[in-house]
């Protein structure tokens, strides 16, 4: 026998269930309670009203009947038919004592007790009275139950779609972080406390030719080169002590080597931090691990491109310089070439000229070179010629300026200086010549020309006096200081 079935509907509800197993019982007991009654008063053991008691339990079972028949449906046969065969026989019960009543003495009201017992005609009266009242109780009862079922199908109702819709909801997002997991190309791993592999995506097996599977419950660090084991094991050492002050973890990132299959290395990029549970207990790592290889043969060719650039810029500037110096520089004695000295004999002219400070030139040219060429050879002449330079500039200050102005030629640029100071070093020039040995043991005098620059006046104007006075100092012998006044 089901314990539920479908009353009518209430309202616009859904169907109630009602526990007609209820109904059931309280039939079977009105039924067995109206056959003790009348065990009871078969035997004489009760002599109270006996018609009204046989009349109200007839109500009773007439009640239960109907309610039997309202709500079950028609596959609960048997205690239909039984509470019949029970109902029949009450309503005999009720006949024959109706009949009795009927054709016996009356009783008088002192035989009756303090009411009386009425005439079974009058008595008959309450039959629908009793029915009528337990009908409306019942319903009532059968209507307060069921919509108290009803509110509370309503709720399950209401909690069955809101749990659906948070199945359907992680459902769905399990799905896209599977998705995500098993796509993309960088791959994802959860490890445990101990730093074993708890999940890898299968990207994995793209980076190392293994299967995912042979690594679960292996060691994390088992799977890349030692010095790379060794940064994985120390950030667990670490993670844990800090774990332990119930500290959070602190992430890892670093570039770290990885064992392929066939024993190769594959360098990727580590980023790893802890993994917490809602109530932010430590449930050990997660991890992503990229393919950087490509970035790395990258980084090395750009580092060589770099050293190559840096090493290239190097010989550049040292050229330069080379450049620079053999462009400025007299190859043979290593002072200033004419080139350089007119250069610098046009700033200091127009600085003088500016300022007006004094600027004065001094022109040296060795006396009857030629000769010393013919006789001991040009090398000799050569290291004549250097030596000459290196007396010159023992003479000299930093700021004097000493170049060679072409063959025998030399030229001093005194910034600074007037026409006076400057014969005073051109003879005092004179003097350390005469009195120098030079290779070969070749003594030598030189010829001087002094000028000044004069206001106004042009560099070209001043060599050409200067030459004008060294001729003259030619002329008048050699071995002489002339100043051009
Ligand atoms: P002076 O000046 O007294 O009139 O007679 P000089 O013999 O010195 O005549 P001049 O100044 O005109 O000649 C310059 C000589 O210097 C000519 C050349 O043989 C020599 N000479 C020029 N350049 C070099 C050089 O680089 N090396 C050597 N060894 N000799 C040079
Ligand atoms: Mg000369």
């Amino acid at each position: 026998m089901p314990f539920t079935a479908f009353p009518p509907m209430l309202g616009k509800g859904s169907p109630i269930a009602v526990p007609l197993q209820t109904v059931g019982l309280l039939s079977a007991l009105i039924f067995l309670i109206s056959c003790l009654f009348e065990v009871l008063v078969i035997n004489g053991l009760y002599e109270g009203q006996h018609v009204l008691v046989s009349l109200l339990l007839l109500s009773l079972s007439i009640w239960a009947i109907v309610e039997v028949q309202l709500v079950i449906n028609k596959s609960l046969q048997l205690p239909t038919r039984a509470l019949r065969i029970g109902l029949v026989a009450q309503v005999l019960v009720v006949l024959v004592r109706g009949f009795a009543d009927l054709g016996g003495s009356a009783h008088s009201v002192s035989e009756s007790g303090l009411l009386g017992a009425p005439r079974f005609g009058f008595a008959l009266m309450f039959l629908p009275v009793y029915l009528a009242l337990f009908m409306l109780i019942s319903r009532l009862i059968i209507k307060a139950f069921s919509y108290s079922e009803f509110l509370r199908a309503n709720q399950l109702q209401l909690q069955m779609v809101a749990l659906e819709q948070a199945r359907k909801a992680l459902q769905l997002s399990e799905e896209r972080y599977r998705l995500i997991a098993e796509w993309v190309e960088d791959v994802i791993w959860t490890v445990d406390g101990r730093g074993c592999y708890s999940y890898l995506s299968p990207s994995m097996e793209k980076l190392t030719g293994c299967n995912p599977e042979a690594f679960l419950h292996q060691p994390l660090a088992a799977c890349f080169v030692a010095d790379s084991a060794l940064k994985l094991e120390q950030f667990f050492m670490e993670s844990r002590a800090r774990e332990e002050a119930g500290l959070p973890v602190q992430p890892f990132r670093g570039e770290l080597e990885l064992v392929r299959r066939d024993r190769s290395s594959l360098w990727c990029e580590v980023t790893m931090t802890g993994l917490y549970n809602p109530q932010w207990q430590p449930m050990g790592y997660v991890g992503v691990m990229r393919d950087i290889s490509e970035r790395k043969i990258y980084e090395v060719e750009l580092r060589e491109a770099r050293d190559a650039a840096e090493s290239a810029n190097l010989a550049l500037l040292s050229a330069n310089a080379v450049l620079h110096g053999q462009a400025t520089t007299d190859p043979l004695t290593g002072v200033s070439n004419r080139r350089h000295f007119e250069q610098v004999i046009e700033v200091q002219a127009s600085e003088s000229g500016r300022f007006g400070e004094g600027l004065s030139l001094v022109i040296i040219d060795i006396d009857e070179f030629k000769s010393i060429n013919d006789h001991f050879g040009h090398q000799i002449g050569d290291l004549v010629l250097v030596s000459l330079v290196r007396l010159l500039r023992a003479q000299l200050r930093k700021s004097h300026l000493l170049a060679r102005w072409g063959g025998d030629e030399f030229v001093v640029l005194l910034p600074h200086a007037s026409a006076e100071a400057a014969r005073q070093l051109a003879e005092q020039l004179r003097l350390a010549i005469s009195v120098h040995v030079f290779p070969a043991r070749i003594r030598l005098t030189a010829s001087f020309g002094v000028a000044e620059l004069q206001a106004q006046e042009s560099v070209e104007t001043l060599f050409a006096r200067v030459d004008t006075v060294l001729y003259a100092a030619k002329a008048a012998g050699r071995n002489l200081v002339k100043l051009s006044e």
